[in-house]
């Protein structure tokens, strides 16, 4: 390669480099006045039991009504925040926000909230004790989910953490069950309380004897082993079907409800508790 040619390119390299870090150091900025601004959202979406269809509760899902960009999903902000430590103060408002809005559900409806890897490089157990006092909601209410990411980068610290949160009485779920590495080591290695199965079996249900196969074996593993399982992204009556006769235990997805706004689910709780509308009386 000719010097002149390298140098040039290195040169090109730099520009790009200061652009990239000038990008990500604006949006750094960005989700900071966003938290501050009071942008981010959390919308709920329904778990419901199965065969019943009974709901059992909400996943809180993290949603930022930016003021040019619209609203954005956890994917576009996420990773950003977590690359440079604003995950934070982001998944510390996540979870206060989260407890006090389940504070207002009826007893029987449960709480779940995702929870970074980087999370656990943080006092966790305080942030989590803290949101559950200031709410005044009981542990067993709350359910954290974290993904195999977490176990993967396992430090005796990682599994110290998932004990004493488990010691509060929190319940801890194993999301994406399915999508990583060495899977079924993971069960072993934690005591999970529940283990969402990964949209994408979902998706090839009752189309692939395979993904039957493996969902079948992973329910009746959950089983055998007291973990309670919930199946994700159910969209069709098919899918429905197929998971109560393999006996999953759980499910959510836009069969049972999309993720929704604070006034949608207080709206739906409403319906669930409310007494029956007295009869219209004849106008005058
Ligand atoms: P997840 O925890 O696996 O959440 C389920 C995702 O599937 C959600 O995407 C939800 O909207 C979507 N979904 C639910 N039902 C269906 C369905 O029937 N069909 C399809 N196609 N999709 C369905 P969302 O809200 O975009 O969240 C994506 C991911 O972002 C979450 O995956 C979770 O890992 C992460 N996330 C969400 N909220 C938070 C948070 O507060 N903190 C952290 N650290 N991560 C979060
Ligand atoms: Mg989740
Ligand atoms: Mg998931
Ligand atoms: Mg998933």
């Amino acid at each position: 390669r000719a010097k002149s040619a390298g140098r040039g390119c290195y040169r090109f390299f730099e520009a790009e480099m200061n652009a990239q870090a000038l990008l990500r150091r604006t949006l750094q900025v960005d989700i900071r006045r966003g938290l501050q601004a009071g942008e981010f959202e959390l919308f709920y979406q329904p778990q419901v039991s199965l065969p019943a269809r009974r709901l059992t509760g909400f996943e809180a899902l993290l949603r930022w009504r930016h003021p040019e960009r619209g609203l954005l999903t956890p994917d576009r902000f996420v990773p950003l925040a977590e690359d440079m430590g604003l995950i934070l103060p982001l998944g510390e408002w996540v979870l206060t926000q989260a407890c006090a809005e389940a504070a207002a559900w009826p007893a029987d409806k449960k709480l779940a909230v995702n929870l970074s890897p980087v999370q656990f490089t943080g006092s966790l157990v305080e942030t989590v004790t803290t949101a559950l006092h200031a709410a005044g909601l009981d542990a067993a209410r709350l359910e954290l989910e974290v993904t195999e990411t977490v176990l993967l980068r396992e430090t005796e610290a990682t599994l110290v953490t998932l004990h004493r949160l488990r010691g509060l009485g929190v319940a801890i779920a194993l999301d994406d069950f399915g999508t990583g590495y060495s899977s079924l080591g993971y069960l072993q290695r934690f005591p999970f309380d529940k283990v969402k199965i990964d949209r994408t079996f979902i998706r090839s249900l009752g189309k692939s004897r395979e993904s039957d196969a493996i969902v079948r074996s992973v329910i009746d593993l959950c089983d055998a082993l007291d973990m309670v399982t919930i199946a994700e992204g159910v969209e069709t009556e098919e899918q429905r079907r197929i998971l109560t006769a393999q006996g999953c235990d759980e499910a959510q997805g836009h069969l049972f409800g999309r993720p929704m706004t604070v006034p949608e689910i207080r709206d739906l709780l409403r319906v669930q508790i409310a007494p029956l509308p007295a009869p219209p009386r004849a106008s005058a």
